[in-house]
C-alpha cells in the first residue's frame, strides 16, 4: 500500500487523514498542535516529529492546513516539505490557498523532480468526517490519476472535479466560496428588509424559494439560522474573510474589477469584528438582523 504523508490535523485534516488510515495506507502524520497528532496516532497513524521527517520517505505528502502564509511555511520554508521529498514523489496541497503561493510551490517542485496537485475542498467538517468533501484538483492529468483513490477515500467519487493545470483547483474553490458568500449577504438584506416591512418569515422565505430567485442557500444553508439560531462555528469568520481577501486578489492579479465581491468582502470583515474571529460562517446575516433589530427565526409568526 502506497504511504502517504499528511501534515495539518484540525477540523478537516484529522477525519480526512483518518479515512486514509481506515483505507489501509501506511500513513505518517504531523501537526504542530500535540493533541491533534496523538489523536490520529491512536486512529493507527506514524507520528512524525517535523515537516521534513512526515515528508521524508512518502510518496505522497499532503497537506490541509489554514491559510496561505502555512502553506508555504510548510511547503517552501526551512526544513520544509519539497526540500525532504524524494524525487518522483507526490506533493498535494488540499488547503484553501493562494495560486501565488501554489505557482511558487510548482517552480521549486519541479526543480526537485516532484509533482504537484492543488486539491482543495467544500463540505464542511461534516463531511469530512463522513468521507463526502466535494474536491477541485488542479494539476497534470498522470498526477491526478495517481491521486485519485487517495481522493475517493476522502471524498465523493461523483465529486471529485479536475479543472485542468495546476491553480485550477484553488481559483474554483475560491470562486465557489465567494459566490456562497455573496448569496448569504443578499439573504440577509432581502429577509431583514421583508420582515421589517410586515411580512412574516414563514410566508416571505417560503414566496422566495418557489419564486425564480430560489437557491441552495436560500432554500437550505440558511435554514440553520432560521430555524435554530445557528450561525455555523465550524468554519470560523477567520477562515471566511481569509477566502474572501483570496477572491479579492485573485480579480485583482487577473485584472477583472469585482465591485460587489469588494463590498461583500467589507461586510463579511464588519460581522468578524463585531462577533469574533470564531463566530460561525453565517454571521453576516446576524450582522443584519442586529441592524434591522428582528431575529429571523421560522415558525414565529
Ligand atoms: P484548522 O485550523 O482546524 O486546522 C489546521 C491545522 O493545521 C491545525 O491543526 C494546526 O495546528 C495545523 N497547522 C498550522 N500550521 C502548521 C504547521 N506549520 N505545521 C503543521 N501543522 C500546522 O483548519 P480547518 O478547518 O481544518 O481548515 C483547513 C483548510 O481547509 C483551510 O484552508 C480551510 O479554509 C479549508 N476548509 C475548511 C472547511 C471547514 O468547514 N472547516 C471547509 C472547506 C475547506
Amino acid at each position: 500500500m502506497m504511504r502517504v504523508g499528511f501534515i495539518g490535523l484540525g477540523n478537516m485534516g484529522g477525519p480526512m487523514c483518518g479515512h486514509l488510515v481506515a483505507s489501509g495506507y501506511e500513513v505518517c502524520a504531523f501537526d504542530v498542535n500535540a493533541g491533534a497528532l496523538s489523536r490520529l496516532v491512536d486512529a493507527g497513524a506514524e507520528a512524525a516529529g517535523s515537516v521534513s521527517e512526515c515528508a521524508r520517505g512518502a510518496e505522497v505528502l499532503i497537506t490541509m492546513l489554514p491559510a496561505p502564509p502555512q502553506v508555504e511555511a510548510v511547503w517552501l520554508g526551512e526544513g520544509g516539505a519539497l526540500s525532504a521529498l524524494a524525487p518522483g514523489s507526490l506533493a498535494v496541497d488540499m488547503s484553501t490557498s493562494s495560486t501565488a503561493v501554489g505557482a511558487r510551490m510548482v517552480a521549486a517542485a519541479r526543480e526537485r523532480g516532484v509533482d504537484v496537485l492543488d486539491a482543495p475542498v467544500a463540505g464542511q467538517s461534516i463531511g469530512a468526517q463522513a468521507g463526502t468533501l466535494a474536491i477541485y484538483v488542479g494539476g497534470a492529468e498522470q498526477a491526478v490519476a495517481r491521486a485519485w483513490p487517495l481522493f475517493e477515500a476522502m471524498g465523493d467519487p461523483d465529486r471529485i472535479f479536475h479543472l485542468g493545470p495546476n491553480g485550477a483547483g484553488y481559483t474554483v474553490k475560491l470562486l465557489l466560496n465567494l459566490l456562497w458568500f455573496i448569496e448569504s449577504v443578499a439573504v440577509g438584506e432581502v429577509l431583514s428588509v421583508g420582515v421589517r416591512a410586515g411580512v412574516s418569515l414563514d410566508r416571505l422565505h417560503a414566496a422566495l424559494v418557489g419564486s425564480p430567485a430560489n437557491s441552495v442557500f436560500l432554500e437550505r444553508d440558511v435554514r440553520m439560522v432560521l430555524d435554530d439560531g445557528d450561525y455555523d462555528e465550524a468554519f470560523p469568520m477567520r477562515l471566511v474573510t481569509k477566502d474572501l481577501g483570496l477572491a479579492v486578489d485573485l480579480a485583482r492579479d487577473v485584472g477583472v474589477p469585482v465591485e460587489l465581491t469588494a463590498l461583500v468582502e467589507q461586510i463579511h470583515r464588519r460581522a468578524r469584528a463585531q462577533y469574533g474571529d470564531d463566530a460561525g460562517e453565517i454571521s453576516a446575516i446576524r450582522l443584519y438582523e442586529d441592524l434591522a433589530g428582528v431575529r429571523l427565526r421560522l415558525g414565529r409568526t
